[in-house]
């Protein structure tokens, strides 16, 4: 899988038990565990798939992912292991896709809007496929970004969340990571979490 934003490479969450998640109770889906990747840029950055899939779910939730989430089934053309999964979009501006369009990974499928919580960003989340996200399921998981997006693009975002704490960000947009001995804020290796996640 590419990375879905290409403008700006932002990480401000990794996947698992980050100090945001444990510290707020707005995870509560997942077990107080952040689901996914948080990919801040700003608002009216353009979103693509990433991969090749089918949308499966079209969205405006009244409460978490606002104002849009759009959901995509992989299809097994893809070079990842998300074809029994399905990736969530989530905080998307008006989607540029409905329910049943085939998506190819440069297909845009929305943007990032400012009313997303913690400011513009996208949350990419890969769970099940059964029901996505509705009704959940027992032995459903959420699984970590880290081993699905390309190494590559993986190289490209920890050396981008290296640069924001070597910059010395500790404030701004939603920039969650720990703070290590300089008072900087670091996200961390993502790679340290765990490979999936309970619901
Ligand atoms: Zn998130």
């Amino acid at each position: 899988m590419i990375l879905p934003i290409l403008r700006e490479i932002r990480p401000t969450q990794w996947f698992g038990d980050t100090v945001f998640a444990s510290t707020t109770t707005i995870y509560s889906y997942s077990g107080d565990l952040h689901a996914g990747f948080d990919l801040a840029a700003s608002a009216g950055s353009n979103v693509f798939a990433g991969i090749y899939g089918t949308v499966v779910d079209v969205v405006s939730p009244a409460s978490s992912f606002r104002p849009n989430y759009v959901i995509i089934r992989p299809t097994r053309s893809n070079p990842c292991e998300c074809v029994n999964r399905v990736v969530l979009y989530g905080h998307l501006g008006t989607p540029s896709v409905k329910v049943g369009d085939k998506v190819r990974p440069a297909t845009r499928i929305g943007a990032t809007d400012a009313a997303a919580g913690g400011g513009p960003h996208l949350h990419l989340e890969i769970r099940d496929y059964e029901d996505h996200y509705t009704a959940f399921t027992d032995n459903e998981w959420f699984y970590n970004p880290a081993y699905y997006l390309s190494s590559y693009w993986m190289n490209r975002l920890q050396a981008a969340a290296k640069a924001q704490s070597a910059h010395g960000v500790s404030s701004g947009l939603a920039f969650v990571g720990e703070t290590d001995e300089d008072g900087n804020r670091v996200l961390g290796d993502p790679y340290t979490q765990p490979y999936r996640i309970p619901r």
